[in-house]
């Protein structure tokens, strides 16, 4: 069971995590808790460091962040002992998790899940520390925002659990995000693939790295509400009654910065320096795009999360320098995006999505497309009005919502006669 910070905001909320591990464990299961800092203590702790230093190294920050989330498993255990649970709290250290020591954004390499077996046989609750994980020679890493969610697929899969349920603020996973567009609706399943992307497009409910691990160890990922008791959503394996839906649902990222790099050289090998560059500083790219080259020279661009921006730039004028060629960077940039395994068989989701976006004008900058996906480079002060707009063209709300207006509004048509 994971629990997310709003789901451990408070002293409260901590005792009411305990209570539904002690109700499963007394239901004949072993449980691990994975618990993330408690409420905003991790945007606390960046904001702190920035205080400090506008550029904070990124070994220097792992060490700080990885704090909050040490505070929650020994509150989590103190909460459980005191309600008669025997409990024990680890740190990533404690138990192997470890990574490679790619700061901030590390990557799970092992677990040594023995610890944990023993403790559990012993017939406690173990909780262990979300986010975190430990290099082989000893240095504290973290696994990217959000990374308390790959912390508990990578538990279950290393235990070979039953059941791995992520406990949030909200009833389950939804058509898109519920806090921008009031009308979506919530989802009883997902695919791994639909909901892979939906990850790595913003939909931030999970980390993607968590669905990517969920999918490829066959972990059942429950997703549910910590303030009541209502089944969540699942995220299974396709099923072929799943392609019978087009669109499953929309997402927005927001935060996107592009690089452009005009005057390249059109020879072979030149794109591979540019990339190799940019992955050799760990810098993870979204989308990329090269133009037809005119008179020997092309058009290379590229976007990626603005906190990234400062490093790209830096690679980016030293290549410009050897190359000649000139860059240009552009900050205030989002993503909308469609997702359905069902695009594999329909067609014309493109052509509605591009005609719902011109009828509101807005402007569409780049376009990308996968097998199941269809996403627009837009302004960023359009991002939340985009999402609303795509979020209606492909009624995801469903007929509820609109029946629901138009009952309100026969109802207000009535009064007003
Ligand atoms: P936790 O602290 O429990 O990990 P997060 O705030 O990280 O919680 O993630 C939950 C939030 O994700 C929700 O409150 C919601 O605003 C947002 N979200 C974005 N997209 C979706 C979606 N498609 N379905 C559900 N929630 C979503
Ligand atoms: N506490 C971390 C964060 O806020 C990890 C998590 O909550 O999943 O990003
Ligand atoms: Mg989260």
């Amino acid at each position: 069971m994971k629990f997310g910070g709003t789901s451990v905001a408070d002293a409260e909320k901590i005792r009411a995590a305990a209570r539904r591990a002690i109700r499963a464990q007394k239901q004949g299961r072993q449980v691990v808790m994975v618990v993330s800092a408690m409420g905003k203590e991790t945007d606390r702790l960046v904001d702190l460091a920035k205080q400090i230093s506008p550029a904070p190294s990124h070994r220097e920050m792992d060490q700080l962040l990885s704090t909050g989330e040490q505070v929650t498993i020994s509150l989590m255990a103190m909460a459980l002992e005191e309600m008669g649970a025997p409990a024990i709290s680890f740190t990533a250290g404690q138990i192997g998790m470890v990574t490679d020591d790619a700061h901030t954004k590390a990557r799970l390499k092992s677990i040594a899940a023995e610890k944990i077996h023993k403790e559990l046989d012993a017939g406690k609750i173990v909780i262990v520390a979300g986010f975190q994980g430990v290099t082989e020679s000893g240095a504290i890493t973290t696994l990217g925002r959000g990374g308390s969610n790959v912390t508990l697929v990578a538990v279950a899969a290393a235990l070979k659990a039953d059941l791995c349920e992520n406990f949030t603020d909200v009833d389950g996973i939804f058509t898109t995000d519920p806090r921008i567009v009031p009308t979506a609706r919530k989802l009883d399943t997902i695919s791994y693939d639909e909901m892979l992307e939906l990850a790595s497009l913003g939909a931030n409910v999970l980390h993607n790295r968590a669905v990517e691990f969920a999918k490829k160890y066959n972990v059942p990922l429950h997703v549910r509400n910590s303030n009541n008791n209502k089944k969540g959503t699942l995220i299974v394996h396709e099923t072929e009654s799943m392609e019978r839906i087009v669109v499953r649902g929309a997402a927005l990222k927001e935060g996107l910065a592009r690089v452009t790099l005009n005057n390249v050289p059109d020879h072979p090998g030149v794109v591979a320096r540019i990339f190799h560059q940019v992955a050799g500083k760990n810098v993870v790219v979204d989308d990329i795009i090269q133009t037809i080259a005119q008179n020997g020279e092309a058009t290379v661009s590229f976007t990626v999360e603005i906190a990234e921006l400062p490093e790209c730039r830096q690679i980016v004028e030293n290549l410009c320098g050897e190359m000649k060629c000139s860059a240009r960077y552009e900050e205030h940039l989002a993503k909308v995006s469609v997702v359905g395994v069902g695009m594999r068989t329909h067609t014309g989701v493109a052509e509605k999505m591009f005609a719902s976006l011109a009828a509101e004008k807005i402007n569409i900058q780049n376009i990308t497309t996968s097998e199941i996906k269809i996403s627009c480079l837009i302004d960023r002060t359009q991002g939340k009005k985009a999402l609303r707009v795509v979020h209606d063209a492909f009624n995801l709300g469903g007929k509820k919502t609109v029946k629901k207006k138009t009952a309100k509004k026969k109802a207000k048509k009535k009064a007003n006669q």
